[in-house]
């Protein structure tokens, strides 16, 4: 493993701006930058040339699934292929795991099973359960950075969907800890009603999964969950908010002060639902993917701030779950593997749009570490800051092959895709763990403890 005492490049991104800069490193930490020529003698420097170093990305939206299901994607797999990528830090979610992350035990369960094997920073996200209000606090006191909850089935039977009830009694006390709440937002009502009008439809079509699952099913969970966290002065984040038509509530919200965030995914970005062939289900999520006008008003509200961040939701599983065979949308698991493609997907697409890299770091970098309450430490190039980096080169094009992704399984919609910006280069805590292809050393990524450094 090498570490290095310095990176320099010709387009650094700091939060001043893009410039030619010498990133001086100690102790896993930035501890200066300084200029481009001014390099320190007789000490390891990286050159980076004219590829862009930035600060690695957060993904707070990941699901591992070990142990329990270790067989759909695990700590060493998942972790490979985020520094593959350029994320130096992921935040696991509660569930897929078995146990799921509910309890105080099961994250310590969690925790040992992660030992050793990761390769980047990983954290973890606890669960919000019909009846685990009385475990909340001493999982948070254990170092959860927050809560998940699912308001429709989840898909697994070991993490149950919470009712408004539920919830009531959750939120006062997640108020008090200061504790973000995640939800997963879809109410089962305008599903149902959906699916009865469904009932003899061609299931590998996927507009008829699309129709399954309509957009009033998420503005209906947005407002009530931005009604509760008025009444509760709590603090509410939307994971992979998916339609346009959300986007107005919660800019409304937060121009009241309500404690409202929001994150979308690449694939809502990326994809829209006319070019999702019959029987595609390497598609499938929920909520799903909408059409390329929704897509825009997604640009759109990440543009003016109503939507806070982009995160991966990266949920495989293995290829035999996604119903291949049969083409089947609504028997297929729900989840798309892409921990490793963030960057480029994001990228390509913005290319495009008038943004920049600065735009690429509020939204992977920056604005996910906010949410955990890792701003401070990650998500930026600045002194003091840990040493985690990715050094890429947005100009280079490649087509993504399946076996170039490390990921457990490499059955993702994003395959035979053309894409802009290689990873060349991945640094956590300053040391050098992926070059080209290649790892280096052993896994020596931290397991994160909500305040703990
Ligand atoms: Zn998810």
């Amino acid at each position: 493993m090498t570490t290095f005492h310095a990176i320099r490049s010709k387009r650094v991104v700091t939060p001043n701006g893009i410039r030619a800069a010498t990133v001086r490193l100690s102790n896993g930490s930035i501890e200066a930058i300084t200029g481009y020529s001014d390099l320190p003698s007789g000490k390891h420097v990286y050159d980076a040339g004219d590829s862009v170093v930035m600060p690695g990305l957060v993904d707070t939206h990941v699901h591992i699934n070990e142990p329990g299901r270790t067989e759909w994607e695990g700590f060493e797999t998942a972790t490979r292929a985020a520094a593959a990528g350029g994320v130096t830090t992921l935040i696991d979610m509660p569930l897929n795991s078995i146990p799921a992350t509910t309890t105080a035990a099961a994250l310590a369960t969690k925790r040992a099973a992660a030992r050793k094997k990761c390769w980047v920073n990983v954290g973890f996200w606890g669960g919000v359960v019909p009846g685990n209000a009385g475990e909340l606090r001493a999982l948070y006191r254990a170092g959860v950075f927050g809560f998940k909850c699912f308001l429709v089935p989840s898909g697994v039977p070991e993490f149950d969907n919470v009712s408004e009830t539920d919830l009531r009694g959750a939120l006062p006390i997640l108020a008090e800890l200061d504790a973000p709440l995640l939800i997963h937002a879809e109410l089962p009502g305008p599903i149902d009603e959906a699916n009865k009008k469904l009932l003899n439809s061609d299931p590998t079509r996927y507009r008829n999964w699309l129709l399954s699952r309509p957009a009033r099913a998420e503005t209906t969970a947005v407002e009530m969950m931005i009604r509760l966290a008025k009444e509760f002065e709590a603090r509410v984040h939307i994971v992979h908010l998916s339609s346009e038509l959300s986007v107005p509530l919660i800019r409304r919200a937060k121009k009241q002060g309500v404690r409202v965030t929001a994150e979308t995914c690449p694939h809502y970005l990326f994809f829209s639902s006319g070019g999702i062939l019959s029987g595609w289900t390497a598609y499938k999520c929920a909520p799903p993917i909408r059409d390329s006008r929704n897509n825009k008003e997604l640009w759109r509200g990440l543009r003016k701030g109503a939507i806070d961040f982009i995160v991966s939701d990266h949920s495989p599983s293995p290829p035999e779950l996604k119903c291949l065979d049969t083409g089947n949308f609504f028997t297929a698991w729900g989840g798309i593997s892409s921990l490793q493609v963030g960057l480029p997907a994001i990228w390509t697409e913005l290319k495009g749009r008038n943004f920049s890299l600065e735009h690429i770091v509020r939204w992977m970098s920056v604005g996910p570490a906010h949410l955990a309450g890792l701003d401070k430490q990650k998500g930026a190039i600045a002194v003091g800051y840990d040493a985690d980096m990715v050094v890429w080169n947005p100009e280079d094009s490649f087509i993504l092959r399946p076996q170039m992704l490390h990921d457990r399984h490499k059955l993702t919609p994003y395959a035979h895709r053309t894409l802009f910006g290689t990873v060349e280069m991945t640094f956590v805590k300053g040391k050098m763990i992926y070059d080209r292809g290649r790892f280096v050393g052993a896994p020596q990524g931290a397991l994160l403890r909500r305040g703990k450094r």
